[in-house]
């Protein structure tokens, strides 16, 4: 095959707290010549995620940062063009770890093939990929929901969020959501299925949020810190567990905020009602948890037991855009966007 190019947006410079599209620059390369076991691949659906603005930043965390000038990276689902590989056909559709770009180079050992008659493909990417994973790893390990406990998670809308209160539900839980505006309130409470949805912006939140869990809440899922979080403390129960997944109400604070210092008010809270606070990131429970999800998930989404809505944006010059808007929950839904279209 003759020499394919990508056209690949990369990491201009890093951001100093809020990043713009500055940060980001589009460049057109040449890609190799396979090698023996490589496949050569055309992004077809890329994913935007929150965990990216920390790859973003060189301040230490629990992947190494994308370097200046250096493509962004993301999870693709995409086309095999050309293959060296035995196990993976041209033609095929795979999830990899292709970047911001339209083309790309794989080992072909690092691509999962997948089937396009099981599920709309992009899904992949969220509700039955990572996100999903996230949700479903995070809430049954950490948070252990019972039978008439209360669940609270904000974010409800997106990826993660939506599927740990269905899940939850699933389990027998009460699911109560925290996500921004009327239009995704009314989502995650009539389409989803929550039992209450709660907009994070309305003045009287900390009160709304207090009203709905009148039994406090056993578990909350921290997917978002800062306000959320601040509200959601005092109305622990009693071994009440929070798996801390995600901060994106902080990830472009360049310093601590203003204001009281709470940690020693939250300590006590810690001690005196017994919590389990437990960070994790998904892939620690990939081996043990990710063919379970496989099979739950996949079942549950047949059933109509776990629904997701997608955000897509066309066009891989519109990649930074929608990353940015992501940070300030301007995407409804799982946010991809669609590079090149399916064949
Ligand atoms: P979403 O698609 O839900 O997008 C992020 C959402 O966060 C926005 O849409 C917005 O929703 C909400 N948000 C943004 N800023 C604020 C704020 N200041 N206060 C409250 N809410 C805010 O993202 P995902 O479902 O992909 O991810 C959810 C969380 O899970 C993130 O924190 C992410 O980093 C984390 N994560 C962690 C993983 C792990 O392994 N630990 C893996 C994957 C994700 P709204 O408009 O409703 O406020």
């Amino acid at each position: 095959m003759s020499a394919v190019t990508s056209t690949r947006i990369v990491l201009a410079s890093r951001p100093d707290g809020e990043p713009t599209e500055d940060n980001f620059r589009t460049e057109t390369v040449d890609l190799p010549e396979l090698s023996d076991g490589q496949v050569l691949l055309r992004t077809v659906y890329l994913s935007l995620d929150p965990y990216m603005r920390g790859r973003m930043s060189a301040a230490e965390s629990y992947a190494a940062p994308v370097e200046v000038g250096d493509v962004m990276v993301g999870g693709t689902v995409s086309q095999v063009m050309e293959s060296r590989n035995p196990d993976v056909a041209e033609g095929a559709y795979v999830l990899a770890y292709g970047g911001w770009q339209t083309h790309s180079v794989a080992d072909g050992r690092s691509v999962r093939v997948l089937d396009p008659d099981r599920a709309p493909l992009s899904t992949a990417l969220g509700v039955l990929g990572m996100p999903g994973f996230t949700a479903y790893a995070g809430l049954l390990k950490i948070g252990r929901p019972q039978a008439g406990e209360t669940v609270v998670v904000a974010a409800a809308s997106g990826p993660v969020g939506s599927a740990v209160g269905q899940i939850a539900k699933i389990h027998g839980a009460r699911a109560v959501g925290i996500a921004g505006g009327p239009e995704k309130c009314a989502h995650v409470r009539d389409d989803l299925g929550f039992d209450v949805a709660i907009d994070h912006r309305a003045d009287d939140f900390a009160e709304q949020l207090r009203d709905a869990v009148p039994d406090g809440i056993d578990v909350y899922f921290e997917n978002v810190g800062g306000p959320v979080t601040a509200a959601v403390v005092p109305l622990l129960n009693l071994y009440a567990r929070m798996p801390v997944c995600g901060l994106v109400a902080q990830y472009n604070a360049p310093s601590a905020p203003e204001g009281p210092d709470r940690l020693p008010a939250f300590m006590g809270r810690v001690l005196t009602k017994s919590l389990t606070i437990r960070g994790f990131i998904q892939s620690e429970f990939v081996e043990e948890m990710y063919d379970d999800f496989e099979r739950d998930a996949s079942q549950w989404v047949a059933q109509g037991l776990l629904k997701y809505r997608e955000d897509v944006v066309d066009g891989l010059e519109n990649a930074p855009e929608a990353f940015l808007g992501l940070l300030h929950g301007k995407n409804f839904g799982k946010l991809v966007v669609r590079v090149a279209p399916e064949e």
